[in-house]
This record gives structure tokens, sequence and C-alpha cells, in this order.
């Protein structure tokens, strides 16, 4: 059996590795590493894909969280809500840009922010809701721009884990996420669904006046050479990045076709028993089913019931099957983060879900062999010691 890896980039690569190499070897002839003609082009290629206006790439993920929201003209002191059980990113740029943020607890089915829970926590203060496509699965984007509209709020979509997931309306029709609220952020990082060989990002608005702003935000603030309009910073995708996603994205949606297979061998594995509950689909399609494109699974993520999960942990490293904790440890109780006004009380999912969950490996090479171990190995643990 090959090696089971949590993600696995080296045979992914050889199997694009003729389409890649000149990819990058027409940037390096070319010398054109930054803003190269490559950049333009992976720029537009994803606007198509995405069926949205303005992809303006960017240095990396957390960069696109920051931007997005200097590009709303947010302003120290404005509440921005976003989500407790998520990576430190989101809430991070919040801080730095000394806006306040106010951490609320999550769905416990679909491990996405609570809508009710940001309702509550609207005061005349709040400026901005940060929903989080965690894992792959859309945030309920409805009935949050609902909110947004009727308390005069934007949304900025963190789509770092969501890139080609589908949003599925109350109508039916479908939208990719990432370009429902008002500006997205997505990060490139190399184990991401789409991911480049190094650092990379975007931020994705159907908003003409706010990609202008943000095109000048990323480049130090410049709109005419040399005349500094607003404060900005210095984050760019460079071209060989660039070459590299170009060179992927005709790839995303076999890709994340395949993530979705495995997840599916994992779920008829584990779907029955009574101490694991399996990842959660959109309430209309209630399970993985053949059509169904809504969940991309950047991670694999079961919740356990009554299961040592440490002990497990341990167990499937001395089987050599790696495995990960995403989150251990909620934002709130984060140092950085701490903030007198959270009660514990406000965060029962998430003060749960970081005892309970692990993440199994989930990337586009998994074989029938590596997902039958690894989920015996899975099976035989739980059934053997609880
Ligand atoms: C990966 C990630 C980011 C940050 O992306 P970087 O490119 O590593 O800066 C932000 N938010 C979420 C939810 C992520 O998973």
């Amino acid at each position: 059996m090959k090696k089971i890896q949590m993600v696995d980039l080296q045979s992914q690569y050889a199997k694009i590795k003729d389409v890649v190499d000149p990819s990058i070897e027409e940037v390096m002839n070319s010398a054109a590493f930054i803003n190269g003609p490559k950049v333009h082009q992976f720029q537009k290629n994803l606007e198509n894909y995405l069926g949205v206006k303005h992809v303006i790439p960017c240095a990396n993920g957390t960069d696109a969280l920051q931007i997005a929201m200097m590009g709303l003209g947010l302003k120290p002191g404005d509440e921005v809500i976003t989500a407790d059980f998520t990576f430190a990113a989101t809430v991070e740029v919040i801080a730095l840009l000394q806006l306040t943020p106010v951490l609320v607890d999550v769905d416990p089915v679909t491990f996405n922010i609570d809508v009710n829970a940001v309702k509550e926590a609207i005061t005349p203060k709040t400026k901005a809701i940060v929903p989080v496509h965690l894992f792959g699965l859309s945030a309920e984007m409805d009935p949050i721009m609902d909110l947004a509209k009727e308390y005069n709020l934007y949304v900025i979509e963190d789509n770092a884990q969501g890139i080609g997931a589908d949003y599925t309306h109350r109508d039916g029709s479908k939208t990719k996420t990432g370009t429902i609220g008002h500006v997205a952020s997505t990060s490139f990082f190399p184990s991401k669904n789409l991911g480049c060989y190094g650092d990379g990002g975007a931020i994705f608005t159907n908003d003409d006046d706010l990609a202008h702003t943000i095109r000048g935000i990323v480049n130090h603030g410049m709109y005419e050479r040399y005349h500094h309009d607003v404060v900005g910073v210095n984050s760019r995708l460079d071209s060989i990045q660039a070459a590299v996603l170009d060179a992927k994205l005709p790839h995303l949606d076999a890709y994340n076709k395949a993530r979705q297979n495995a997840a599916r061998k994992y779920n008829e594995a584990f779907k029955d028993h009574p101490k694991i509950t399996i990842p959660s689909g959109r309430s209309q399609c209630n399970s993985i089913c053949e059509t169904c494109d809504c969940h991309v699974f950047h991670q694999y993520t079961l919740n356990l019931m009554g299961v040592d999960r440490d002990a497990l942990v341990a167990h499937l490293q001395e089987k050599n099957i790696p495995c990960g904790v995403y989150y251990p440890i909620p934002l709130h109780r984060q140092k950085a983060y701490m903030d007198e006004r959270y009660n514990e009380t406000d965060f029962t999912v998430t003060n749960q879900l970081v005892k309970s969950v692990i993440s199994l490996p989930m990337h586009t090479e998994l074989d029938e062999e590596q997902i039958e171990f690894i989920t015996s190995t899975v099976l035989n643990f739980i059934n053997s010691n609880s």
C-alpha cells in the first residue's frame, strides 16, 4: 500500500507535471516574475470559473481577509462578527486592524457560524459578518445575507477552505461560494483545494468600486504611479505561483470530485455507527449524493461520541495513519483573543467540538486500499476500546 499522507501533493504533481512545468518555464524565460501575463491570465480564468466580476490576486489568504476589510473602510472600534470554531487568521486580521472581534458559536451539525448567534451578537457598532465555509461546506448564506440587509452590514466570506463549492439557495439555484457576500477572500496555500507551490491568495467581489479600491490597496495605495491616495500594503501573487494555479484550475472540479468520492467511501463505512457522526451535507442534500457538489471536503471531519479521541489519534499514529484535530482550542480561549465579555455558556457547541472532532486524511489521490485501511483501523479501535 502507498504510504498514507494527510495531503499527497507529490502524487498529484506527478500527474500534472507535464502542464505545470512548461507553465513555470514560460515565466522563467520571460522573467516577468511580478505582475506578469500569467497573473492576469489566471485572474481572468478564475473570474470565469467562479462567475464573479473581479478577482484580485494577493500574497496569501490572511492578507486577502485584511485587504477586504481595509477595502470596506472598516474603522477601529467597528465590531466584526465571526465564528469561534475556525482557523485564527480570521480573528487575527480583525484584531490587527483594531476592529473589535465578536466571536460567536457554530452550528452543531454543519460546524458553520450559527446564524441565530450572529443575530444576537449584533449591536449598533456591528459593521460586518465573516462567515467561514469551514472544511469546504458553505455557511448558510441566504439567512446571513438577509441579516446583513436588515442591519446594514457587510458580509466578507472566508472562502479559504471552500473554493469550488456551491451554495444552494432557498429557491434551489446554486452559486459558487465566495461570490455571494459583498467581498470574499481565499487562500492558495499548497494544501488548500486549489493550492499553489508557495503562498498565494485572492479577493473576490462583484462590486466595481470596491474592486478598484482594493486594487490600489494591494499596491501601496497607488491608483496612479507614485501617487499614494490611501494607506495600502504590498501583497502580490507572484507569476510563478500564478502559472501553477492556472495549470491546476482546469482540474479543480475533478479534484473536488475526487475528494467527494473519498468522502462517500468514508461515509459508507462510518454512517451507521452510534458513536460517529459523519460530516453534514446541506439540508437540501441530507447526504453526500452522487450529484451533490455543495461540500468540497477541504477536511473530512468526524464528530465522535463516547470515544477517547486522544487514544484514537495515538493509535492511528502507531498504524502510520496521519490525522488532524481542527481545531483543538476555541478562539475565545486563545490568549491573544480572550475577552471578558465572553461567557462560556455562549460557546457550548465549539467547547464540545474541540474535544470530539477528528479529521482523517483527505486529498485528491486517496485510493480504495488506503481508505479501507483507514476506516477499518478507526472502526476496530472504536469497537474494541469503548
Ligand atoms: C488557510 C486559511 C486562511 C489563511 O490562509 P493563508 O494563505 O495561510 O494566509 C484563512 N482562513 C481559513 C479558514 C483558512 O483555512
